[in-house]
């Protein structure tokens, strides 16, 4: 999918949320992103005893992804201010990465 066409779906999808929004109140929907994160931790908690089903995690994410959209209206969170916050965690965390790899650190849970 090209840039331009994937951007404009997103903005699609956006609408769409408001009109949900719209339905919903604030409270409900918080609410409703509380039960959504749970039901991905439960799928994702499957996985590690190797009772995972990929397609039931994909549904869970996709009702996460949907949820968190529809804070971001909710709370009035820019993407640009979503985008500085993940651009800078990402980089954090890689920096964590290459000191412990300076250091020789093991943090216990990397690739053998
Ligand atoms: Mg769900």
């Amino acid at each position: 999918m090209e840039a331009e066409e994937r951007e404009g779906k997103e903005v699609m999808d956006m609408i769409k949320l408001e009109e949900i929004l719209r339905h919903y109140s604030p409270e409900a929907q918080i609410v409703k992103s509380i039960e959504e994160l749970a039901e991905l931790q439960a799928e994702l908690a499957r996985l590690l005893i190797k009772q995972g089903d990929v397609k039931k995690i994909t549904s869970e994410i996709a009702d996460v992804l949907i949820m968190v959209n529809q804070l971001t209206i909710i709370l009035d969170i820019t993407p640009e201010d979503l985008e500085n916050w993940i651009k800078f965690k990402i980089d954090r965390q890689l920096e964590r990465i290459r000191e412990q790899e300076q250091a020789g650190a093991d943090c216990g849970w990397r690739k053998p």
